[in-house]
Order: C-alpha cells, then structure tokens, then sequence
C-alpha cells in the first residue's frame, strides 16, 4: 500500500478557496457544469443528489468540499477496484486519501483509522457493507466527519441490474450523523430511480443536481445484424485499430467465442465475465487498464466502476438490457471527451430471446410487464429514423435539439414513409381506451382483431375499433415503439406499465406536427464527415509524411509525433514503478495539450489542463526534458 502524505494540506489564502484546490491540485480552471454550484450548496452543510453522466465530473463535487470542510469526507463506494482506482487517482495529486477494504489486513486498517481520528484524511472510501458494521459506525462517531458521498446510489435502486442490497442500510447515515452533509451520486437518471434514490436515503431535503446528459463526443450507431462478427471486424479494422475498447455480448459462451475469434483474426482480446476464475478475470481487467489498445469482451458483468479515460469504443453485439443500461455501458467510452463510438447490432432473434429472459424470470408481473416496455423503448430507439442522441436524451428527460450531426441517422438519413396517420390513429386507440393498455391490446384494437379482452372491455364497439387495418401487427409493434421512443407516447411505469399519452402527443394528435418512420431496414454506411474528424486525431499508430520533412510545419509534426509517443512511454513507465494505470500520470487530453503548446518552462507546464501542483513537482522536469529532446 502506498504510504498516506503525512504533511498537512496548505492552506489557501486564496479569496476563493474551491477554485484554489481546483487549480492547485486537479490542474484545472474552471468548474464544469454546476459543480460549482454543488461544492457551495454541501459547503453551506446541504445534502444534494447529483446525476451527472459518466465522465461527467462527479467526483470533484464532494472531493472538493471534503478537503475544505473539517474532518474527513467519508465516500461510499460499491467496488473494490474501483475506490483503489480512485485513491490511486487522489493521492497522485497529493490529496490525503484512504480506503478500507478487504484487501488490507487489520494492521493496515488501524493505521488507515488513526489518520482519520487525527484529522490527517481528507477522503476515506470504504464499501457499504463496511461502513455498516457497528464496529465502524462506533469508530466514525469518534471522528470529525466532512460529509458521506453515496457514489453509484442507483445501487440501492431494486429495478437496476446494479442493484446492492447493502445500500439499502445506508439510511442508517440520516439518523445516525445529522447535521453531516450527505450528496449521492449517479449517472442513471430515469425518474423511478432518481425518487428510489431519494427515498430510500432520506434525501427528500436535498438539492437535486441534474446535468445535461449529453456526451456529444460519442457517435451513436445502430446497424442490423447482417453477419455481426463480419460488422465488428470491419468497425475495428477500419475505424479503431489499436484502439482500446470494450464489447458486449449478452451471455457467457458468446464472450468467449468473440474473444478467441478476434484474437484468431489478430486483435488483441480479452474475455470477462462472471464465470472466468478471478484471478484471470481480476488479470485481464488490470491488463485493459494498464496496457493499451485491449479490447475487453465482456458480459455487462463489467464496467462499473472502470474509469479509463481512453475508451475510443463500445460495441454492443447483442441488445443491452434497456435504455438505461445502454447509456450507461456506452457511456464508458470517451470519458477523456476525445471522439468515440458507440456501435450496436441489433435482430429480431435479440428481441425474442430478451422477451423469454424477463417472461421466464422470477420476478412479479407487474415487474415484468416494465422490463417488456423498458425493452420496447430499446428497440425503437432501434428501428426510429430520428436523432439517436435525441432519442437518448428525451428519454431521460433533456429537451435536445432535433439533429446532432454526430449520429448515424443525422449522418446517413434513411428512408421513411409519412406516418402522421398512422400515428394519429395510434394515439386515438391510446386515448380511446382509457390510457391504461399495452401494445398488443392496442394493436388488437387497431386491426379490428376480437379477443377476451376486447369483448370484456367492449373495446370493439369504440371509434378505433379496425381503423387500422392497412398495417400488419409487426408494423403497428413498429410504430408504437417508435411513437415511444421518440417521446410522443409514456410508459406508465409506476402503474401497469400501460401506454398514456403525454404533452408531446397533442401536437401530433391535431395535426400541427409530422412524424416519419424508418423504412429500410440497411445497416447504416460507413460515415464520410467522421473519417475526417479522425484524421485530426494524435495516436501513436500514426507516422509522419516523409516526402515534405523539409518544411518547418512538418518538422514541427513529426517532433510531436516522436514526442507524443515519448510521452506516453513515459506514462507507461513510471504508471508500472507505482503500479498504477498509466493515464494516472498524465490522461490523452492533458498529454494532447502538452504536445500541442510545447512549454518550456515548469511555469507554462503548470498552465496545462490536468497538470497540478503535486505533478508538476513530480513529473516537470521529466517533460520539460523529453519536450526539449524534440525541440531541437
Ligand atoms: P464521473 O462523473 O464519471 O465520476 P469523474 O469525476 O471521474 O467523472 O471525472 C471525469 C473526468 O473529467 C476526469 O478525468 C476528471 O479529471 C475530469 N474533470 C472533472 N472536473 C473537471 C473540470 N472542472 N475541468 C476539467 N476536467 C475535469
Ligand atoms: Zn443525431
């Protein structure tokens, strides 16, 4: 274990003392969205809930306040990896941070709990089920605490694969510390696990933080499956060779399969689920870490908590469970805001075997009847012909424009019929018989179809009754998980998971508003504009022209091409001596930036994104050196 820094923090004369520590030991100017806003309300002693995407900044909003508040911030985290990544992460920028867990033995333990009581900690991390114990409740009531920061809390939520039955103690926190700021932390946003979260915390007093949850450097891309290894080899050959990334398949054997398959066809992969023997899974996530250009192919038992920066893609081979868990698993890619992929191939075999999973699942009724309509959301964000981000974002509540440009049907427009009618009539049937009724029902209704339900609800004898009798069921399916994907229909998820119309349908209902549905069913072609943006990109695959060396711009390329490559070595390196991920040292963007402006100075270093006061004293006159190297 590396030792704690025993030296106090400085203080900070500064008039603006978050801004100082932001600057002096994150390396960064300014604030990002409203961390500012949720450092100052938990500095005033407010609890908050902050959603914020994956990559989002989370981290800062209680590091920050727990190193300007008394005591120790104690940060509640689900993984082991993932509070050692964060210590890690901490303590290269010389701010006092612990963790307890499994992996210490009691010796260490002790010492860990001496720093805490002597004010020495700034952040403890530890895992629910250690929190909880009485042993450590007595021991934190002897302490100053700054604040508890529930990170990952849709943990406690029991709808999300995530779940964690010991987050559901973390109540205990409400009555046993009043008056001690609490913020919990997520990057899943639905509406039913946002108010879970609430509730079963007790933060109905809190502060609600909600980010945009746009990730505008991931391209979002669907294609249906047409020989899916085929599709991946190509993605990964044309677009991310050498690149680290990760992906999905929804079951064990199809992990190892793909795996042994792209190393067949020389890709250098690595399997993970929850069946490998730990230590091998254990090695091959440190590898993906550590190492660069693996890609990790994995059952949705990994992810949470991987917090590389430089993850240029996420593939998913088969359908992600819902909405939800596809944002999440895709938002792992890019956290470092360098252009990423997202890529998904979806069929109709996908959708069958999903429907079984949750028909043959243990879970009630009413549980089921949600994960089916979580999974029709899926497929229409699928098969919609509109903005993918767009889809995504209305899902979750944002209010995004109609384009991004930077998703496969902005980029690549498909063929759509004018489904206004269809859709009027759609959503009559919907209004028509009391807002409460699946799709199927509602189709019956449509194509004029007799069945119990229908004669129990003398739904044969309303206006929409066989008005729709021009589209096949698998149309009318299509339509209604179009309609709901782009936001013109609701699930009803506290109720029976029925249809109900909501604001956006009026317009459409009067008129006022066109829809087109997706007609083709084509993969999506290769996209011209982002072949260009690719080509702007710094990596270390690529060599200088050599016809032109002559000139003094492409003198200047090729010294940053030899320096970016140094400079990463040189992460490699000193990341191996302390064991830690080489992006711990200096991440893509910071490395990107230092390529770019070339300082020669400890002065201007310092300047750079990323470059704290504790890196620059540790790592600046490496650089600067390798920097001069190349100037000359
Ligand atoms: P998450 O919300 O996923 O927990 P993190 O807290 O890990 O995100 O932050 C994601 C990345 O953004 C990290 O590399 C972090 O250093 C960077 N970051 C966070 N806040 C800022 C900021 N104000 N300015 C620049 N970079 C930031
Ligand atoms: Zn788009």
């Amino acid at each position: 274990m590396i030792p704690v820094m025993a030296e106090q923090a400085p203080p900070f004369p500064e008039s603006d003392p978050a801004k100082a520590i932001l600057r002096r030991y994150f390396g960064f100017e300014t604030f990002r969205g409203f961390q500012r806003e949720v450092i100052d309300h938990v500095m005033q002693g407010g609890d908050a809930v902050v959603l914020m995407p994956t990559g989002g900044g989370k981290s800062l909003c209680y590091q920050i306040p727990a190193m300007l508040r008394r005591g120790v911030g104690i940060v509640v985290s689900p993984l082991i990896a993932l509070m050692q990544d964060q210590v890690g992460a901490l303590r290269q920028n010389g701010i006092r941070a612990a963790f307890i867990n499994s992996s210490l033995n009691s010796g260490e333990v002790s010492q860990v709990i001496n720093q805490a009581r002597m004010g020495t900690l700034d952040l403890l991390y530890m895992a629910p089920e250690r929190l909880l114990m009485e042993s450590s409740l007595g021991l934190l009531s002897q302490m100053n605490i700054a604040l508890f920061a529930i990170d990952e809390a849709h943990c406690v939520s029991q709808w999300g694969h995530d779940f964690r039955p010991d987050y559901l103690g973390l109540t205990a926190l409400a009555d046993q510390f009043p008056g001690i700021p609490r913020l919990a932390l997520t990057a899943t946003a639905d509406a039913p696990t946002r108010s879970e979260i609430i509730h079963r915390l007790r933060l109905e007093n809190s502060r609600l933080f909600i980010a945009g949850f746009d990730r505008p450097n991931i391209q979002y891309r669907v294609a249906i499956k047409d020989n899916p290894k085929k599709q991946l080899k190509t993605f990964l050959k044309n677009e991310h060779a050498g690149n680290a990334g990760i992906v999905y398949c929804l079951s064990r054997s199809k992990v190892e399969e793909t795996a042994y398959w792209l190393v067949e066809q020389g890709f250098n992969a690595l399997p993970y689920h929850a069946g490998l023997d730990n230590g091998i899974r254990r090695q091959n996530q440190e590898r993906f870490l550590f190492e660069s250009g693996i890609i990790i192919v994995a059952t949705i038992a990994f992810g949470m908590g991987i917090d590389k920066p430089d993850v240029r893609f996420v593939a998913h081979l088969d359908l992600p469970k819902s909405l939800e868990s596809y944002y999440q698993e895709t938002g792992r890619a890019g956290r470092d805001g360098l252009p990423a992929d997202a890529f998904l191939t979806y069929g109709l075999e996908d959708v069958v075997l999903l429907r079984k999973f949750i028909d043959g699942s243990k879970a009630e009724e009413r549980i089921k009847q949600i994960e089916h309509r979580k999974l029709d959301s899926l497929i229409g964000y699928c098969e919609s012909a509109e903005c993918r981000r767009r889809i995504l974002l209305t899902y979750f509540g944002d209010n995004p424009p109609p384009t991004c440009n930077n998703c496969d049907t902005c980029l690549t427009p498909v063929a759509t019929w004018d489904g206004l009618v269809a859709a009027q009539k759609a959503l009559s049937c919907v209004y028509r018989t009391g807002q409460r009724f699946g799709t199927a029902h509602l189709i019956d209704v449509l194509t004029g179809k007799m069945s119990e339900k229908i004669t129990r609800f003398s739904h044969h004898s309303i206006s929409t009754f066989g008005i729709g009798k021009e589209l096949t069921t698998n149309q009318w399916r299509s339509v209604f998980r179009q309609l709901i994907a782009s936001g013109y229909l609701e699930i009803d998820v506290e109720g029976h998971g029925g249809l109900r119309l909501c604001e956006a349908s009026r317009p459409l209902l009067r008129g006022e508003k066109t829809i087109f549905f997706r007609m083709d069913a084509d993969a999506p072609k290769p996209m011209a504009q982002k072949k260009e943006k690719k080509k702007e990109r710094i990596t270390d695959k690529k060599e200088p022209i050599t016809d032109t060396a002559s000139s003094p711009l492409t003198s200047r390329v090729y010294a940053q091409s030899g320096l970016w490559k140094a400079l990463r070595s040189m992460c490699v390196e000193l990341g191996k001596q302390q064991g830690v991920p080489p992006f711990f040292i200096f991440n893509d963007t910071t490395l990107r930036e230092i390529v770019s402006a070339m300082p020669t100075t400890l002065e201007q270093l310092g300047q750079i994104h990323g470059v704290g006061t504790n890196k620059l004293k540790n790592y600046g006159q490496q650089v600067l050196q390798l920097i001069s190297s190349f100037r000359s």
